[in-house]
């Protein structure tokens, strides 16, 4: 902005801003806020005048001029106002801004129902061609023409430019060095949206997809804090960042943590605000000491890397299972977080588990009223981390020098719900080895080979849905599961249950 006009380009350095501008009467001009048109003021001009009555920082001021479609439509917003949608988009383009930007009154009633009213008067989306990204500027979104595409294909950006109303132009970072305030806040917006709008696993989908670009960064650019970082604009600040609000949902339970954000929107609105304004307002909210939370995830940086053995005992008409975590990180010794662990069992049953890492390395003792199966880490998503199971328990017979097959779990199994498991061994003297596993019925009928291999000397696992080689689900009833190696031969029995 400051190339164009005289400004004070700082985000503090919030005011009220007029814009006047003429261009040629066959082109419009598009910037903040509600316009009006002279048409004429001197032969082949016209003379757009701009209006933004809210403050506005210098970097969310900007001005468009070209052969725009305009378009409109109206969102009722959950305080009574209507608010106009101002659309702008290129001639060849018009249908496809349509059917992207179609969405953005149910995105603004998702958004307000989540943090409030929408703190600004007018909304649009203006396209630009040859841009890359789209940019969240004050009221009218800049977007490039690569990203209309008529088949909502990005609509996780149009939420995203969207949220930044809220995080970023209304509540406003005093300093770029906390720029996660606002880009991990619309990212983690995207998260919530698709929580919302699509359900639970696409919500998880998302953060799979948020951790895979943070580690991606992470390998181009090594790990660097949340807060000064080397870089912006990348996985870390906007997806490790979105991933630190959520981490944050979680320690202080949803009702605190969006009582935090209505409570921080309120006390900054239309102003500046810092991390440490956010920190205190969350500890408010929730009666927490956030210190440690901060430090790990905001001023420190790293993940924590998890090395993960268990096994278990029957003991006492039970089953204790012993789980050993250590924490591999080399950017702090310890992180102090919660882990959830889920515990199946060979009957098909869950039990889950919450625990509390405070230490380098750890040993936890659970309890369980049915043979371990398997273990799985963090089920549901709430802890940015590597995991790695890196020793586990083998089936009975698996210590014995010879071939192996476990039972398949859950026993029985319904194959709408879940998939059986199977673990073998391959033990031959001559390896790799020529091995076959396949699943029979009653008559003696094969199902479904699941493994027809040469593998070497190992233990492997595999799983069958339930379904036959045509890719229909078997009938109920029992089957058996075969194991060719080397001319032995090992069965078991599987039950089927729709
Ligand atoms: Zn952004």
């Amino acid at each position: 902005m400051r190339y164009w006009v005289p400004s004070h380009d700082v985000p503090t350095d919030k005011a009220t801003a007029e814009i006047k501008i003429c261009v040629p009467d066959s082109m419009r001009a598009v910037s903040f806020g509600d316009w009006s048109e002279i048409d004429n003021p001197e032969k082949g001009l016209k003379e757009y005048h701009f209006e933004m009555n809210y403050p506005i920082a210098p970097y969310l001021i900007a001005l468009s001029s070209g052969p725009f479609e305009f378009f409109e439509d109206v969102y009722q917003s959950v305080d009574g106002r209507q608010i106009p949608l101002y659309y702008f988009a290129l001639k060849p383009d018009v249908q496809k801004a349509q059917n992207d930007w179609s969405i953005i009154p149910e995105m603004m009633r998702f958004m307000e129902d989540l943090f409030g009213p929408y703190p600004f008067d007018h909304y649009g989306m203006v396209e630009i061609p040859r841009q890359t990204g789209a940019m969240e500027h004050q009221t009218m979104t800049t977007i490039s023409d690569n990203l209309v595409t008529g088949d909502g294909r990005y609509t996780g950006i149009i939420l995203h430019e969207l949220a930044h109303q809220w995080w970023g132009n209304w509540v406003t970072l005093s300093d770029w060095k906390e720029i996660w305030l606002n880009e991990g806040f619309a990212s983690y917006c995207e998260v919530l949206w698709s929580e919302w709008k699509y359900g639970k696993k696409h919500k998880q989908q998302y953060l799979d997809y948020f951790a895979n670009s943070y580690f991606t960064e992470v390998n181009r650019r090594g790990e660097f804090p949340v807060y000064d970082p080397d870089y912006r604009w990348g996985g870390t600040i906007y997806h490790k960042g979105a991933w630190i609000l959520h981490m944050l949902r979680r320690k202080v339970g949803d009702d605190s943590f969006f009582s935090t954000m209505n409570r921080y929107g309120q006390l900054y609105a239309y102003g500046n605000s810092t991390i440490s304004d956010f920190k205190a307002v969350a500890e408010g909210v929730s009666g927490k000491d956030l210190d440690l939370f901060f430090d790990q995830w905001i001023y420190d940086s790293g993940i924590p890397k998890l090395q993960v053995s268990w096994d278990y005992e029957y003991s006492n008409n039970q089953y204790a299972v012993f789980l050993q975590i250590n924490q591999t990180q080399d950017t702090r010794a310890v992180f102090t977080v919660p882990l959830d662990i889920e515990l199946l069992t060979d009957t098909g049953d869950s039990l889950s588990f919450a625990l509390e890492l405070t230490q380098r390395k750890e040993s936890f003792r659970l309890n369980s009223p049915d043979r371990p199966a398997e273990l799985l880490i963090d089920p549901e998503l709430w802890l940015l981390k590597k995991a790695a199971i890196v020793s586990q328990p083998l089936p009975d017979g698996f210590l014995a020098n010879r071939p192996a097959l476990s039972h398949g779990f859950p026993n029985p199994f319904n194959p709408l719900r879940q998939k059986v498991k199977m673990v073998y061994k391959v033990q031959a003297e001559q390896a790799p080895v020529k091995v076959r596993l396949a699943i029979y019925d009653r008559a003696g009928r094969l199902c479904k080979t699941l493994v027809e291999e040469k593998l070497l000397n190992g233990i492997y696992r595999v799983a069958w849905d339930g379904r036959d080689e045509q890719g229909l689900f078997v009938a109920s009833g029992v089957y058996f599961t075969q194991m060719i190696i080397n001319g032995a031969q090992l069965n078991n029995k599987i039950l089927v249950i729709h």
